[in-house]
């Protein structure tokens, strides 16, 4: 029998290695309403074992879910503080999220990306498979797109694009798959780019952990400004949403419709840090715990902020031609 030739084995690769690299970002579908409207919750920087008020988060995450009558949850990452899952048993995973969100109205899906956290433990795991099927509602990715009615959320990884992650020395990450950054960013770019410009929907969301602007402790990511923002301008992205900043927040823009929105309030809160912003733009910040509600219809995506009672502290509705600040 001829043995295998070496040629045919870099040939395997190389063609592994190119599909890799054109990969498309996975899809997946959520149904609407019978009437087509969507409504979710966003939270992020939660997992502290109830700690911090993240059980009263939750507790008001239900009421308000049950109202609104939710049909997914988003998770803006930092799931599991302070250095994500160690392992698929980390008991964590039941301590930080099942026994947490028990509510009837949250055992809907969650859609979650990793936050800067999740990355200093072991990512594998908090991305496994087992983990869905150990609850159900859970689902983390790195990046992907979720399809619903006339809305398409497109979920970013934004910790490999901060660079000062890659030089820390106090923490470690893991960047298995992540490797090389300036390819790895290059690459999801170009996959977003690719998926909005291939988008039909009326609503386009964008979800990443880290800020793009922020009068929060963190402050903008310029890494995002610089390689992210161009991106949603050009294809008329209508809300960025983002974590990492322990507040909620509502930065609009004077020259396009994209609205920024952080919702990092699941848990610890209160930094005080808060830096001084063009009021023009900032239209609401909250330095407290807290979480969001999204409503959307043919004609208007509706923008609601709650505090751990559950009251309304900022409404914003938007329509492709009129935004109003109620
Ligand atoms: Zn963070």
């Amino acid at each position: 029998m001829a043995m295998e030739s070496p040629t045919i084995h870099l040939l395997l690769y190389t063609v592994a290695t190119a599909v890799m690299v054109v990969a498309e970002l996975q899809r997946f579908e959520h149904a609407v309403k019978a009437d087509g409207s969507l409504k979710f919750l966003v939270v992020g920087d939660w997992g502290r074992r109830g700690l911090y008020n993240q059980s009263n988060v939750a507790y008001q995450m239900g009421n308000v879910g049950d109202k609104m009558d939710v049909d997914f949850i988003v998770s803006a990452g930092d799931n599991f503080y302070d250095n994500g899952l160690v392992d698929e048993d980390d008991l964590a995973f039941y301590d930080s999220f099942t026994n947490i969100y028990t509510a009837p109205s949250l055992q809907k899906q969650w859609y979650s990306v990793l936050g800067n956290h999740d990355y200093r433990g072991n990512v594998l795991a908090q991305l496994s498979p087992t983990l869905r099927q150990r609850d159900h509602k859970w689902l983390c990715m790195r990046s992907f797109i979720l399809h619903a009615g006339n809305m398409e959320l497109l979920f970013v990884d934004t910790t490999p694009f901060q660079d000062k992650y890659f030089t820390e020395t106090d923490h470690e990450y893991d960047w298995r798959g992540v490797l090389p950054q300036q390819e790895y960013i290059s690459n999801l770019l170009k996959d977003v780019d690719v998926a909005l410009k291939e988008s039909s929907s009326k609503w386009k969301i964008v979800v990443g952990h880290h800020t793009i602007f922020s009068a929060g402790h963190h402050g903008n990511t310029q890494e995002l400004v610089d390689k992210l923002l161009p991106i949603l301008l050009d294809n008329k992205v209508n809300l960025y949403i983002n974590g990492h900043d322990h507040c909620l927040q509502h930065i609009g823009s004077s020259n396009s419709q994209l609205q920024f929105l952080t919702s990092g309030g699941g848990s610890k809160a209160w930094r005080g840090d808060i830096n001084q912003w063009n009021l023009d733009e900032m239209k609401f910040f909250y330095d407290g715990q807290g979480f969001m509600g999204v409503e959307i219809t043919e004609d208007e995506v509706d923008v609601f902020f709650y505090d751990i009672f559950g009251n309304i502290l900022h409404k914003w509705s938007g329509s492709d031609y009129t935004h109003s600040v109620l």
